[in-house]
Formats: C-alpha cells, structure tokens, sequence
C-alpha cells in the first residue's frame, strides 16, 4: 500500500535532513499530523523565518540576522585576535565559554582531499582579504577541529598567514584527537586556548 500523497512528501521532506533515514522520515511524519494545528503552523513558519531572516555575516561568515553580525560590530571586543573556525556551531559554544572575546573567521568546511573540498570552496580568500586590510589584527588562532581534515586545514592556513607577520597559532590538544570543538566541554575548551602554541 502506498501512502496518501500529502504524507509521502512529508517522509520525502524529512528524509532530507542529515541522519535521517526512511524510518524516522515516517515517525516524524506521522508525528506531525498528529501534532495539533497550531503546533504544526508554528514548526512551518519557524523554518521560513529562520530561512527569510538569517544568512551569513559578509565579514566573517557567521549566521546573523543583521550585517556584519553583532560580534563584528562590537568595537568592545579584542579587535587583535582572530579565532578561525570550521562552522558558526564552533562560534556558538565558544561563546558560550565567554572566555574568548576576540573575533571570529567562519570557514563553513575544511580542506579535504577525499572529498575533494578545495581551498575555493571555503571561506579562506575572504579571511585573507581580512587579514589584508585590518592591521589591527596581531593574532590568528586556528580552531579547526583535531581531525586530519582539521589539521590539514590548520596547516594551509599558517603558511598562508605567516609571510604577512601574524602571530599564528594552534588550540592545544586538550582537545582529543578527532574530536569536534562542538561537543567539547567549556573547561576543555578553555585549556585549548589557554594553551594554544604558535605554529
Ligand atoms: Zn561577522
């Protein structure tokens, strides 16, 4: 038995998302419709306002609703370090850690040779331009994630930067090797900048 149309674009919807298979496509589904009609307006109108409304800093590649984004903006911050990081979840739980209170460069992926991933492909031309045209920055701190990916990336990015005279430098690896900055825990994520090493 097929299931009605309105229902198969639901699972098909769902199946979309990352880590979500056929199975829990359908239970999310069917979950939906009996969710009651408000709920289900809300959930609709929540991802097209977080579509419409969001989009990624021009300066640093982090999501913001205004442009720049309010940590660019914030003249308060540390204006001579630079964080780097693969994705705008890294920003997040930095924050969150409120130890950092530099800026931030958003690489949205990493270098990957098995996937192909090359340096046009993500955010590195626009944190040259950056580092070109702000004197004001001192300090690059690579936060890559400690995979080989992560490392690659790091690697790239100190020997692009270093010719231009700024200080490049690594997060200690109180962080273990493969894990993501994401699922860290504040107190490691502090270690990691505290003690972070110039390359
Ligand atoms: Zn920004």
């Amino acid at each position: 038995m097929q299931y009605p149309d309105p229902i198969a674009k639901l699972i098909e919807n769902y199946m979309k998302l990352p880590g979500i298979g056929n199975k829990n496509a359908t239970r999310l589904a069917f979950f939906t419709i009996d969710m009651d009609d408000e709920a289900v307006t809300d959930f609709a109108k929540a991802l097209v306002t977080a579509k419409r409304d969001l989009h990624y800093c021009q300066v640093c590649g982090n999501i913001t609703e205004s442009e720049p984004c309010n940590i660019c903006l914030d003249q308060t911050r540390d204006q001579s370090k630079l964080i780097v990081v693969e994705q705008p979840k890294d920003v997040m739980s930095l924050e969150k850690m409120q130890e950092f209170h530099g800026l931030y460069h958003v690489l949205h992926g990493v270098l990957s040779p098995t996937e192909g991933t090359t340096p046009e492909e993500i955010n590195i031309a626009s944190l040259l331009k950056r580092l070109q045209t702000n004197e004001k920055i001192q300090e690059v701190i690579l936060a890559t994630n400690a995979t080989p990916e992560g490392e690659a990336t790091a690697m790239y990015l100190a020997r692009l930067i270093k010719p231009a005279k700024i200080k490049v430098t690594r997060l200690a690896h109180g962080l273990a090797v493969g894990s993501d900055i994401e699922y860290a825990d504040e107190m490691t994520l502090f270690r990691a900048i505290e003690g972070r090493q110039e390359i």
